[in-house]
């Protein structure tokens, strides 16, 4: 691609809009640009980067036995009715009416089109298992659509979705589909974890996400740091290991803490350590009231206690409440003498409590000296807090350790979920009707692209690996008025061409210093420069990723080129 014919607006000032280094490099690389909120055009270079992860994933997809074809966008709101998530999913499905008034939906994700299409076309378990995938434009109207690609409100996905007639068949299609993105994002060259995720509102089993390690990440994985355990910190279990210090009972005590509100407050006036005192927090678990307690310097995981109670729905009891049930507001609540007022679970680490403080369910009062069993009864103890750095990984290998990470793809175990809602069954071999077991698996696509740049820049601009960069070779003439330079650089041009190697031609009557930047910003992995040498048959050779050049004979170029992208 000649630089001079095609669109690659680089910039020097960085967006002011921008946060992210991934959206600010490829904004003012040239790589893409905003159209609306959340919303872009991907450029020349944008799109060539594009099908570069598009091509890897395909490659992948259809090594692990996927067949690649293509949904619609637009679909009819009877499909979602049908599942119910016209309405479950809520302001992000985009909507729309057609000229008949009848309402439609842009794809945020595509179950329903997937699953009524395999309802009405495979009625037999002779065609199961079979997974079918697309990589296409999705549109999601996101609360806060931001940082560039990583979260957009129209994004290209890989979205995947297999059928099975037994749930090891889904099993076996799960591992194909967890090798196969494993090798995709290793060949995207990123440094990424598959961690233990939540499979929360969509009511499957076993899920993992695939995290691209990086500060800008939304989500924090708890990893080990001596084995590959990792987990959305949600997700993590906390092992019961905790030992009760040795400690002669004191006292009960109340003491007034007139206005000590906090954990840290109270600690601070008793004089005594945060992980002294018990916090005690007043949850709703399906409009029942229960009491969870853990110790002052942990915090309660809500997942889990909804997952101990297989409630639908936690959340936060508010003061009026709390109030009337235990006659005490927020900061002064405790499980002492509370039996029959309110139920009360306790974290793990409580039992192992010796003489600790506590609210006194009357307000601007606290227990000291509090000892489980003697001044409180628990009948039920469980994991129920956050894991926190330091705690011991949950396979029993190492430390727990947190870090941020993107999300790029995801991996799901649905079962019978969408199959029930859509009606979606085959005949068994004995005849017997029987519904579909699914999976179902997406990665982001432009998301993967604009991480890439995340793990892959510099102070002067992206560094991209060769598997995904928009082209292999930059190819520069220092002074492109200078006929002789020139000519060699045409002929050069055509015979990197020739032989199949990714150009982009700097053929611009732009000044070198320019150019130099330029390349730099785009960070194609290698750069050859003909200027002065060119009489003698000789090209500087630099590589982005070091910096490293020296000068070569062209007669080498090709050689050198070949074992390099090999
Ligand atoms: P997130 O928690 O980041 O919103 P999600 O759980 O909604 O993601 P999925 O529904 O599992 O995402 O979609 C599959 C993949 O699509 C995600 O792993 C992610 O890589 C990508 N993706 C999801 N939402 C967006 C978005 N708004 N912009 C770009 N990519 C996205
Ligand atoms: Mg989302």
């Amino acid at each position: 691609m000649r630089q001079s014919q095609t669109l690659i607006p680089t910039l020097r000032e960085v967006p002011s809009d921008a946060e992210i280094k991934s959206h600010q490099l490829l904004v003012r690389a040239g790589f893409i640009r905003q159209t609306a909120s959340g919303v872009y055009s991907y450029l020349p270079l944008g799109k060539k980067v594009l099908r570069k992860v598009e091509e890897i994933v395909r490659q992948e997809m259809d090594k692990a036995g996927a067949n690649e074809m293509l949904m619609p966008a637009l679909q009819p709101a009877e499909l979602w009715k049908e599942t119910g998530r016209w309405n479950t999913f809520g302001p992000e499905l985009m909507r729309m009416h057609d000229r008949h008034n009848r309402e439609f939906a842009l794809g945020a994700t595509h179950e329903e089109v997937i699953t009524s299409l395999v309802r009405d076309e495979v009625s037999s378990y002779k065609k199961l298992p079979i997974n079918l995938y697309q990589i296409q434009t999705k549109f999601r109207d996101e609360k806060r659509p931001r940082f560039g690609l990583l979260r957009g409100r129209e994004f290209i996905m890989k979205d995947a979705y297999s059928f099975h007639d037994s749930f090891e068949s889904l099993d076996e299609g799960y591992q194909k589909m967890y090798a196969a993105y494993s090798n995709i994002f290793k060949r995207c060259g990123l440094n990424f974890r598959a961690v233990i995720a939540d499979s929360g509102a969509m009511g499957g089993k076993d899920t993992h996400e695939f995290m691209v390690l990086s500060e800008v990440g939304e989500d924090t994985i708890a990893y080990s740091d001596s084995s590959d355990y990792a987990a959305n910190i949600e997700m993590a279990p906390v092992l019961n290991n905790y030992t009760k210090q040795v400690e002669a009972f004191k006292e009960l005590k109340m003491v007034e803490t007139p206005t000590q509100k906090t954990m840290q407050e109270v600690a601070d006036y008793l004089g005594h350590s945060l992980e002294k005192g018990l916090k005690s927090i007043m949850f709703k678990v399906d409009d029942q009231l229960v009491l969870v307690v853990t110790r002052g310097d942990h915090e309660v995981n809500d997942i889990k206690l909804k997952n101990l109670n297989q409630a639908s729905d936690v959340e936060l009891a508010t003061e009026e409440e709390t109030r009337a049930a235990l006659g005490a507001g927020f900061g002064s609540l405790g499980p002492v003498d509370i039996e029959d007022k309110v139920e009360v679970v306790a974290d793990y680490a409580v039992a192992a409590a010796v003489n600790v403080s506590c609210g006194a369910n009357k307000d601007g009062y606290h227990y000291i000296n509090v000892n489980p069993d003697r001044d409180f009864k628990i009948n039920n103890y469980a994991d129920l807090r956050f894991i926190q750095e330091g705690d011991a990984s949950p396979d029993g290998k190492g430390e727990i350790k947190f870090a941020k990470g993107i999300e790029v793809g995801h991996v799901f175990k649905l079962g019978k979920l969408y199959a029930d809602k859509l009606g979606a069954s085959f005949l068994d071999d004995q005849g017997k009707s029987q519904t579909m077991i699914m999976g179902c698996y997406g990665i982001g696509v432009s998301r993967t692209a604009a991480s890439i740049v995340e793990q892959y820049n510099d102070d002067k601009g992206i560094n991209w690996p060769i598997a995904v960069a928009p082209f292999h070779v930059h190819l520069l003439s220092v002074n492109a008025k200078n006929d002789e330079q020139k000519q060699f650089a045409d002929e050069l041009y055509q015979k990197l061409i020739a032989k199949g190697i990714e150009v982009l031609y700097d053929d611009r009557k732009e000044r070198a210093g320019v150019k130099f930047a330029d390349s730099d910003l785009i960070g194609i992995p290698f750069r050859i420069t003909v200027g002065k040498r060119a009489n003698e048959g000789y090209v500087e050779f630099k590589y982005r990723s070091t910096g490293e050049q020296e000068d070569i004979h062209e007669a080498t170029i090709i050689g050198k080129l070949s074992s390099l992208l090999k």
